[in-house]
């Protein structure tokens, strides 16, 4: 039986509350029904983090991560970046917490501050390193900044999630450990980028997710995503790849428990 995992998803979002059927659990239901087995459901600030583990203790095949994004980093008051951390520290050492994320830079705003995003990721990345925890990496539009700060931090390993950077990143950070993420942009028909990166990874470092309810892949567009629509990201990757699509679902399968440090077995 085909089985998916999604790497990365916010069933806690407001829109799974406020347009889905069912909101948050009949999005989670429908997934689980159309062969998805496990999904990481990622925070972005402490109370998605918090929101995150909620959905862990509330489903088997849910895990979560914590930490502050980028983006959101910026609306914690100065004096507060501190206590947020050490309450993403805390919360990281909660059952099936699988990684500190979504963490990283994003330069994409017109009101970006850099150096409030850069000691946020650092200070995370620190976090990630004193668990032993992988770090999930949210990274748009600073792509060189990303990659000197997690220079400075070689101890640290994790998943580039919805990765669109070039081949030469993925050799590197192959070398040392890393995992690579491709959401629904990899079905886009212009995103030769995304499909080059994602027929380039390595068989035992591809991962596969939503970014639900965002980055819908064709022929979803439009709609709220799903994990259930993972198959279709699937299909493109496994075409790329030349492989089939039970293959290319099972192999990112093993791949995401490995990256997450997931036994496997749970799932038989
Ligand atoms: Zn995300």
């Amino acid at each position: 039986m085909i089985r998916f995992f999604d790497s990365h998803a916010h069933y806690d979002d407001q829109r799974f509350k406020n347009e889905f059927p069912g909101g948050t659990d009949g999005a989670l239901d429908y997934s689980f029904e159309n062969n998805v087995r496990a999904i990481v459901n990622s925070g972005s600030n402490l109370e998605t983090s918090y929101n995150s583990i909620l959905l862990s203790q509330k489903y088997a095949n849910v895990f979560a991560t914590v930490g502050i994004h980028p983006t959101d980093s910026q609306y914690i008051k100065k004096g507060e970046l501190e206590t947020s951390f050490l309450k993403i520290e805390e919360m990281a050492k909660t059952e099936k917490v699988v990684a500190i994320g979504e963490i990283g830079l994003d330069y994409h705003y017109d009101d970006t501050v850099k150096e409030v995003q850069k000691y946020s990721f650092e200070a995370q990345l620190d976090i990630a390193e004193r668990l032993n925890l992988p770090v999930v990496i949210h990274t748009r539009d600073a792509m060189g900044d990303t990659l000197d700060i997690l220079d400075k931090h070689k101890n640290v390993r994790g998943i580039f999630h919805s990765f669109n950077g070039s081949t030469e990143i993925i050799s590197q950070y192959t070398k040392r450990g890393w995992y690579f993420s491709y959401s629904g942009p990899v079905t886009y028909k212009n995103a030769t980028n995304v499909k080059n990166a994602a027929r380039y990874t390595d068989e035992d470092r591809i991962m596969i997710e939503t970014d639900a309810p965002y980055l819908p892949p064709v022929p979803k567009r439009g709609e709220i995503n799903v994990s259930a629509f993972l198959r279709y990201t699937c299909e493109v990757i496994a075409e790329l790849r030349e492989k089939s699509l039970m293959e290319t679902a099972e192999i990112t399968f093993n791949n995401s428990c490995r990256a997450f440090g997931i036994d496997p077995s749970m799932f038989m």
